[in-house]
């Protein structure tokens, strides 16, 4: 049975102002927004402004944001500091084509905290870094495949979304996942170019890297899959793919463009991977576009074109712009190690919170997450990977009920997506997302009932 809470669907849905938004965007753009990612139930919620850790809609109606641009705003919306910064900034131009002193500040901050960057390339977003990490580890080797983990996102990159949307119908064998492409029309040398690894499956992964060794490029690797579930790795996994790799010259890229908010030094760091190569956006921009790729000098080196053309020429027209980097520089020097601690400390107690009330209603959910993400499962049992975190039609819908709940309760809880606290959260906002999951939980019918 589904988890359906009489009387309450609807009561925040979105307003009129965002209904007559909607009918407009539906005019002039294909499903009426311009991002696949965009949640609507049933239409999409237009957004006024952002205040700290709330978002106020076109409507009026005020919201904890849990969902802060899919984990981007660490610092929640409007982060003064950094808007200051750029305030300053804008009057002296937002982009040129020659080097500011502003990519330096960054990159220097980078360097210095991430134990994988030695050096660094900027660009504009998470896909675009994931792609030229891709590129940098095809020119180091010669060789043209990737591995990857089922189920991951890493962005738009054919390569890289291949076996990201996989079904029971079309995932294929546990022992031969299939990289199930992205879209009709995607060229089939992608897949021929792709092979699936299953994420914590250590034996499945060596020997499936051992197999394509000689054409595999890189393992590209994100250390706690958002859609996969958001389980940190085990460490035999970790050891399985890094060991194989080394052992065929493969390079190992970490994409951490949603996990480098697990810490100071990143997630790589954290579960003790020493990755050739790491991909990084969100968080590093302050709120502004923005990708990196950050590596070993030795593979970095392919970028480096001073001696006539470079093996990968990465440009970019908004690459490094002083806006990104300014906003970047301000609010990462903000998120001292104090500041990673106390997010994390918020988070392993809205966790327990959570945990507690299933118990208490002995509820047919699971909680995962490190550090400042979470996801509520719809599940009896913690998901290991990709296949076990796939949702039935049955846990979708409860989760939709569940989003829906919340929503009316003024939170935005992101439906199947991780979610995330930001620094201007309080441990008050803390206790409502917990009591409201309490509350929510009491309305469910009680274990042992027909599901
Ligand atoms: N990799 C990961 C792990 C991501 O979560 C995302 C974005 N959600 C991307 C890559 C792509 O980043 P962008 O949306 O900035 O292109």
């Amino acid at each position: 049975m589904l988890h359906e809470v009489p009387g309450r669907a609807g009561a925040a849905s979105p307003g009129a102002q965002s209904a007559s938004l909607f009918a407009r965007g539906q005019a002039v753009f294909p499903d009426g927004t311009t991002r696949a990612t965009v949640e609507r139930d049933p239409t999409p919620r237009y957004v006024l402004k952002g205040e700290g850790a709330f978002l106020v809609d076109v409507d009026g109606q005020r919201f904890l944001d849990l969902n802060n641009n899919f984990t981007t705003l660490i610092h929640g919306h409007g982060y003064a500091p950094a808007l200051e910064a750029v305030a300053r900034l804008l009057r002296d131009g937002t982009c040129f084509s020659n080097p500011t002193a502003h990519e330096i500040d960054l990159a220097e901050l980078l360097v210095e905290r991430i134990p994988a960057v030695e050096q660094i390339r900027f660009v504009n977003t998470g896909t675009e870094a994931v792609m030229f990490a891709i590129k940098a580890a095809r020119a180091f080797t010669g060789r043209p495949c990737i591995a990857k983990i089922e189920g991951a996102y890493h962005g738009a990159y054919d390569w890289a979304e291949a076996g990201q949307g996989g079904t029971p119908s079309t995932w294929g064998s546990p022992e031969a996942p299939v990289a199930v492409p992205a879209y009709a029309g995607t060229p089939a040398s992608v897949a021929d170019e792709v092979v699936i690894l299953r994420f914590n499956d250590a034996e499945g992964a060596r020997r499936r890297i051992a197999a394509a060794a000689d054409r595999l490029a890189c393992i590209l690797l994100d250390p706690m899959p958002s859609r996969g579930g958001l389980i940190p790795p085990d460490p035999d996994f970790i050891a399985a793919v890094v060991e194989t790799a080394r052992q065929y010259g493969i390079l190992v890229v970490c994409d951490e463009v949603l996990n480098l908010r697990q810490s100071y030094r990143g997630a790589s760091a954290r579960y003790g991977i020493e990755p050739d190569l790491i991909a990084a956006g969100k968080i590093i921009g302050g709120g502004f576009p923005i990708g990196a790729i950050g590596g070993s000098s030795r593979v970095m080196s392919v970028f480096d074109g001073s001696a006539g053309r470079a093996k990968v020429a990465q440009g970019g027209t908004f690459s490094a712009n002083p806006v990104s980097m300014v906003a970047g520089r301000v609010s990462m020097e903000d998120m001292t190690e104090m500041a990673f601690t106390r997010l994390e400390t918020m988070g392993d107690r809205l966790r327990t919170s959570l945990t507690a009330a299933i118990e208490r209603h002995d509820a047919r959910y699971v909680i995962s997450g490190v550090a400042s993400l979470f996801r509520i499962h719809p599940k009896q049992t913690l998901p290991r990977d990709y296949r076990e975190a796939h949702a039935t039609a049955d846990e979708a819908a409860s989760m939709k009920a569940m989003s829906r709940f919340f929503r009316d309760e003024g939170i935005i809880l992101p439906a199947g997506a991780a979610a995330c606290l930001s620094t201007p959260m309080t441990d008050a906002d803390i206790d409502k997302i917990a009591n409201t999951f309490d509350r929510f939980l009491a309305t469910a019918p009680s274990e042992g009932e027909a599901r």
